[in-house]
């Protein structure tokens, strides 16, 4: 029995055989093979050749000359390697003289020729190393394409461990036979971690090399409350968990009983608590959980999964059944945030150094002009079948503001044209997720309908801090006095223009925020399905009165830590089971 430390990320206890994924990046381990299952290897090794050929020609025949013809030059060159035999034959050899898997000799081999490029002086050979381990991604993409398939055809139920997940990886389990995750990579807001917990799914993610220390069929203990894995645990430890895992069923029932209940405060305060969703189907269970709405659709998670864009009517669908189950309540559609993690790497030829700092959310809609055209077409389209609002993510300065706005009264005139109805009077607000958007909120204040604080991202832009790197995830933190500073001006600002100002980060579904939040005049709050029962009885057991004497308490603290145990204190008085 072995037991690990990561960060809890999605609530609840899982006991499960494990299934073990390999990421695309991940460095592939030796593994032997019997000598007779050495040509079928060789033959795998052949057919990912075949099919990497098949799918750069394509790629290669698609591109038009822009840019100098640069792109079409480097998918020829990267043709010319995967048409040289000598290369081919260094693989086969390998599968053959070892007895190693055909993605073991792939990667091995393309590793060794990228790190002799890598050391050439000559900066055109050097360069050719970034090139071998483009190449050795796309073969492994074919070898190891069939095995990441088990994840969609499972039939019985599994925990599944990885290095790293993509959010498309984990927007595809099968919800039915994935029962908990462990990655040794990520953090509390890892768009990961926020898939686990949509899907109501036990998640623990930061544990360093858990994949090192375990074998496919292990049994494990997932426990996403306190953040532990247990590798192979003894039959006492797994009954203790069996309890643990019922109390904590129950406590849940308890608490979704206060479903039909409002989120008001003791001294009369109204709450509108509204929630996050990645997917049409997640609206019901907000519906259950007694939210009063969506407060951030992540649009985005149409593309993933998936080798074409969605069309305009897949949009329009999308949206009709979420607002479906809302009706009049709002559902506010964010406009896609793709890039950083999410789908555009994969697709891009060379992908960006510093992705989270690229070509993301709204920067990437602004230079696709007409993928962004057409979610907006559909999203006008649906806001006729209810109280839909159009949120813009990652605004960071007041001329992508203003550029998004004029783009959607493009759409919106040729809307107009098409003689197709939409609500001309549509709320369109954005997000606030950098420092600078926090920092000149006044300004944007004045053209926006709402603000919505993503605090996921503004924690990493404020703090230097990725949030899904887990060895820094101890410095990521909301309770980080300049983060808490930022928030406040936010809000003060959406005050005085008059307008509404949500929050819509993991922040908001956390239990020991819920009092500071209220404290420096969040009304609105918009978090995870399953969170919304707890965050109510949260709600409904202070007065504002306590919250404003908590938030001033707050706002004159200069440490995190001094932050973060006082707030956890407070709220452990208040709901100590959720502790
Ligand atoms: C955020 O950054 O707080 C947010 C809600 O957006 P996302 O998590 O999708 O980046
Ligand atoms: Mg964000």
């Amino acid at each position: 029995m072995e037991i690990k430390k990561g960060i809890a990320v999605s609530p609840g206890i899982s006991i499960a055989k494990l299934l073990i994924i390999d990421s695309e990046d991940y460095r592939i381990p030796r593994r032997q093979i019997e000598p007779s299952q050495r040509m079928m290897e060789i033959q795998h090794v052949r057919d990912a050749f075949k099919a990497a050929i098949g799918e750069l020609t394509e790629f290669e025949a698609a591109q038009d000359d822009t840019e100098g013809g640069k792109i079409k030059d480097i998918f020829a060159v990267h043709l010319r390697f995967l048409h040289d035999r000598s290369l081919r034959k260094r693989i086969t050899d390998l599968v053959y003289s070892e007895s190693v898997t055909a993605e073991y000799a792939v990667s091995a081999t393309m590793r060794e020729i990228a790190s002799h490029f890598a050391k050439q002086k000559d900066a055109y050979i050097s360069e050719r190393a970034a090139d071998m381990y483009d190449i050795e991604r796309r073969l492994l993409k074919q070898l190891l394409g069939g095995r990441r398939e088990d994840v969609e055809h499972l039939t019985e139920e599994v925990a599944v461990v990885a290095r790293e997940l993509s959010p498309t990886q984990t927007a595809a389990f099968n919800r039915k036979f994935v029962k908990g995750l462990a990655t040794d990579a990520g953090g509390r807001t890892s768009h990961t971690a926020i898939v686990a917990r949509s899907l109501g799914i036990p998640a623990v993610v930061a544990l360093e090399d858990l994949t090192e220390c375990v074998s496919g069929g292990d049994t494990v203990i997932i426990d996403g409350n306190r953040g532990i894995v247990i590798v192979n645990p003894d039959e006492q430890t797994i009954q203790q968990y069996e309890e643990y895992s019922q109390e904590f069923a129950q406590l849940e029932h308890k608490l979704d009983a206060i479903r039909e209940k409002p989120a008001v405060t003791r001294d009369g305060v109204k709450i509108t608590l509204l929630g996050n969703i990645e997917f049409p189907d997640e609206a019901e269970m907000v519906l259950q959980k007694g939210g009063e709405g969506i407060g951030l659709y992540r649009t985005e998670f149409l593309y993933l999964n998936r080798e074409s864009e969605p069309t305009e009517q897949e949009h329009y669908e999308a949206y009709a059944e979420t607002i479906g189950v809302f009706k009049h309540r709002p559902v506010i559609i964010r406009t896609v945030d793709l890039g950083a993690d999410k789908y555009t790497q994969s697709k891009r030829f060379a992908p960006e150094p510093n992705p989270f700092l690229g070509l993301r959310s709204i920067r990437f809609c602004l230079q696709n002009l007409t993928m962004f055209k057409r979610q907006m077409h559909a999203i006008l389209r649906a806001s006729v079948l209810g109280d839909v609002k159009i949120m813009f993510p990652l605004i960071s300065n007041l001329q992508e503001m203003k550029q998004a706005t004029m783009i959607l009264r493009d759409v919106m005139d040729d809307l107009n044209e098409e003689s197709v109805k939409y609500n001309k009077d549509v709320e369109v607000g954005i997000m606030v997720e950098t420092p600078s958007a926090a920092l000149t909120a006044s300004t944007l204040a004045r053209d926006a309908d709402f603000l919505s604080i993503g605090t996921n991202d503004l924690i990493q832009y404020t703090l230097a801090v990725d949030r899904g790197n887990e060895l820094v995830s101890t410095l990521y933190s909301a309770a980080d006095p300049a983060v808490l500073r930022l928030i406040r001006t936010v809000i003060q600002d959406a005050h005085k223009a008059q307008i509404d100002v949500s929050v819509c980060g993991e922040m908001a579904s956390e239990p020991e925020y819920i009092m500071l939040l209220l404290g420096m005049g969040i009304r609105t709050i918009s978090l995870t399905p399953p969170m919304i029962p707890e965050i109510k009885q949260i709600i409904r057991s202070v007065t504002v009165q306590d919250c404003n004497n908590l938030a001033r308490t707050i706002l004159g603290m200069n440490s995190e830590r001094q932050i973060s145990n006082y707030l956890r204190d407070a709220a452990r008085k208040i709901l100590p089971e959720a502790f």
